[in-house]
């Protein structure tokens, strides 16, 4: 069964098809035209936006997330606007260690929540997933994506970054999100 996922981002397609390696679904790319614009006001707006857009291009059963990470220290921010948050990925991570700097409390949370369409466009179903962890004070790890370099995921000392691709995928907001999501599918769609 194929499953288109609203994204631009490969390294998020390549971790969701991984994830749902096994359960007979195979998430693929929106069709050419596929430009959201992200204005909603929440992460649940702005993955049915997503969804919806992929929906309009491929007139398929889409589904989308929307995440983001948010910090205690800083009122939930980046949050939202976690992508645009800074220009590259390092510039994201030299921005949120400088700005945490003057606080003690680093705690913060990964987000991610999708929003499942069905081939007419209604919703079929929306979940929610989050990971918790701290800012560190510096940069750690290769692999992964956006800020896992400076996320240590809580009871494992390490940062996303440092764990696996497996690791991650057990602990993650996004597969969190998408086990739920997957339960809803095998059991209502399949
Ligand atoms: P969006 O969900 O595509 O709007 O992007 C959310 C942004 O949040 C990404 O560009 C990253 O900066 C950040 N983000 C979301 N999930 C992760 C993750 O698993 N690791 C690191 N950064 C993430």
């Amino acid at each position: 069964m194929e499953i288109v996922f609203a994204t631009g981002n490969l390294h998020k397609l390549q971790e969701i098809n991984e994830i749902s390696k096994g359960s007979g679904i195979e998430f693929v790319l929106p069709d050419e035209g596929f430009n959201p614009v992200e204005n909603g006001q929440t992460f649940e707006e702005n993955s049915y936006i997503k969804a919806k857009e992929a929906n309009r291009v491929s007139g398929k059963m889409s589904l989308a997330d929307d995440s983001g990470l948010c910090v205690e220290a800083l009122n939930g921010a980046p949050g939202l606007y976690s992508a645009r948050y800074a220009g590259t990925q390092q510039e994201k991570i030299d921005k949120i260690l400088k700005e945490l700097a003057p606080f003690k409390n680093r705690k913060a949370k990964f987000v991610c929540v999708m929003t499942l369409l069905g081939e007419d466009g209604s919703v079929l179903h929306v979940s929610r997933g989050e990971c918790y962890g701290e800012i560190s004070k510096s940069q750690s790890g290769q692999n992964g994506f956006g800020f896992d370099p400076v996320f240590v995921v809580d009871d494992t000392g390490k940062t996303m970054a440092e764990m696996s691709e497996e690791e991650k995928n057990n602990i993650s907001h996004r597969s969190r999100a998408l086990s739920d999501m997957l339960t809803f599918i095998n059991s209502s769609v399949v």
